[in-house]
């Protein structure tokens, strides 16, 4: 059994507060996991940093915007749906995009990502008993 104590010890899990306080519901990853959680579970096509109005698809930053033309299925597949060519037209920056703040999702200290990444892998090994 080896330990990544060192790399491990560095990364601080992030919680959807919105999921808790709305649902109790424990919504626990890393930073990114749980930014995009926010963005597609709790936010609005229109309060998106950048979405495309085409696909729907939305994200934070505007080089991810213009390359999902390319990598993201969906695009494609609804430009042949609709046989029409495609256009940055589509492409949004919203001038006003909502902001996470620490009111939707909380850092959690060393200590407790610790422990939360200790529970969740006891949560996992337990339902592959079960299993
Ligand atoms: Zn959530
Ligand atoms: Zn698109």
């Amino acid at each position: 059994m080896s330990q990544f104590s060192s790399s491990s010890q560095r990364r601080r899990a992030y919680q959807c507060l919105k999921c808790y306080h709305r649902m109790d519901k424990v919504y626990i990853e890393a930073k990114h996991r749980v930014y995009n959680h926010f963005l597609k579970e709790h936010m609005s096509m229109d309060q998106a940093p950048y979405y495309c109005r085409l696909c729907l698809f939305r994200c934070f930053k505007r080089e991810e915007l213009e390359k999902h033309v390319h990598s993201f299925r969906r695009h494609a597949l609804v430009l042949q749906e609709k046989n029409i060519p495609d256009s940055p037209e589509f492409l949004v920056s919203n001038p006003s995009p909502y902001l996470i703040t620490d009111r939707d999702v909380a850092v959690l200290s060393a200590e407790e990502s610790k422990r939360q990444r200790l529970s969740i892998s006891k949560k996992l090994d337990s339902l592959c008993f079960q299993t």
